[in-house]
């Protein structure tokens, strides 16, 4: 790292902590040069002299520069200053891959973008550039653009394990925490329905928090469905959860062959959900619980819940707790929401 000739304190070996203790907490101490010592005395770099350093000796020597690590790839990614404003703030990181979006005038720097990311996150492995998800299967246009050419990854959330390929199946890293809340409300030996479960981190997190009975985790992509059934594997909650490849819309059908009835559903399926509505109202029990996923714009979302109670009413059942939770931002006053409405049947409407 080399050297820089910079002003000092000297200070006995035996007054070391003090010293640095002082300077430390009065900002005087400097942190991008090393302390060094003698068999004599100890020096600290300093940033100027004040007045309160008269008791000290002041001296003049080389001191040995200290690695200094930059905190983000934007002080590193080398790209024209003018563009620098434009480079996004915040990316996903799921397992040792980093997902992230660039506007069409930094695509020409994709590369930079990608190294600088890849020196700045020293546990990432890959950079994908990203497009949002998309299509029936929710999943990314992706393209790798720094790092080792692939994306497949394990990623680790509240102890769990999931593996994933970003490609071909959805997984939002995001989503941790409220997957962590459901589960919190399951309730011993419930019967409960994953309606979309991709990869299964709704579903394992529940088996590993709560005790379910039994959970039906289905997905219509197949790739999604190996995937989970390779992470209920090794989670070990192979007694608690089936992986089913199907469509959702089959559910009553493969629910009846079951014999079985869903204490809760969970529906997460953003844009797309209330489509199965009726389905998730007919496989659940009185009182059941339904956790109802949407990305709705700030002045659409009643209209949503009044979608929502008109194919209730049309089912004859009667919904409670369609309180909204904003979840995330999804664009500008553009919300990821959660329901977790509670189903009452036989109560007159
Ligand atoms: N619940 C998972 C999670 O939180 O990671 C995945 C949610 S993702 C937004 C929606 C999932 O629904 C995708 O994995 C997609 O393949 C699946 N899907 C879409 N349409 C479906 C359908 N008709 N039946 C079953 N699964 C479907």
């Amino acid at each position: 790292m080399g050297t820089c000739r910079a002003t000092g304190i000297q200070a006995e070996l035996i007054q070391a902590e003090k010293v640095r203790k002082y300077l430390s907490e009065n900002n005087i101490l400097r942190t991008d040069l090393k302390i060094s010592k003698d068999d004599s005395f100890i020096y600290f770099p300093i940033k100027e002299i004040s007045k309160e350093l008269n008791s000290y000796t002041i001296i003049e020597r080389e001191f040995e520069k200290r690695e200094t690590k930059p905190k983000s790839y934007k002080e590193i990614v080398a790209i024209p200053d003018n563009l620098r404003h434009e480079l996004p703030t915040s990316y996903n990181i799921i397992g040792n891959i980093i997902l992230i979006k660039l506007p069409e005038s930094l695509l020409k720097y994709q590369k930079e973008v990608g190294e600088s990311l890849l020196k700045t996150n020293k546990n990432v492995k890959t950079v994908c550039l990203t497009q949002p998800v998309s299509g029936e299967f929710r999943i990314r246009d992706i393209k790798v653009i720094a790092g080792e050419n692939r994306t497949e990854t394990t990623h680790k959330e509240y102890g769990l394990t999931f593996n994933v390929d970003v490609k071909k199946t959805y997984f939002s890293p995001t989503l941790a925490t409220e997957r962590k809340r459901v589960a919190t409300f399951v309730k011993q030996d419930e019967t409960i329905v994953d309606m979309f479960a991709g990869v299964a981190p709704f579903s394992i997190m529940i088996a590993k928090y709560a005790n379910p009975k039994v959970i039906y985790a289905i997905d219509k992509n197949e790739d999604a469905v190996k995937f989970a059934r390779q992470n209920i594997k090794r989670n070990n909650v192979l007694d608690k959860i089936e992986a089913i490849h199907a469509d959702a819309k089959e559910i009553c059908r493969i629910l009846n062959q079951k014999n079985a009835k869903a204490d809760r559903v969970i529906m997460n399926l953003p844009f797309s959900a209330h489509v199965f509505f009726t389905s998730a109202l007919e496989i659940i029990n009185d009182n059941g619980t339904i956790h109802y996923y949407d990305i709705q714009k700030e002045e659409k979302i009643q209209e949503r819940i009044n979608g929502l109670e008109k194919t209730a009413k049309e089912n004859r059942v009667v919904l409670k707790n369609l309180n909204v939770r904003k979840i995330k931002t999804y664009a500008p006053r553009e919300f990821y929401i959660g329901l977790d409405i509670t189903v009452r049947k036989n109560t007159p409407m």
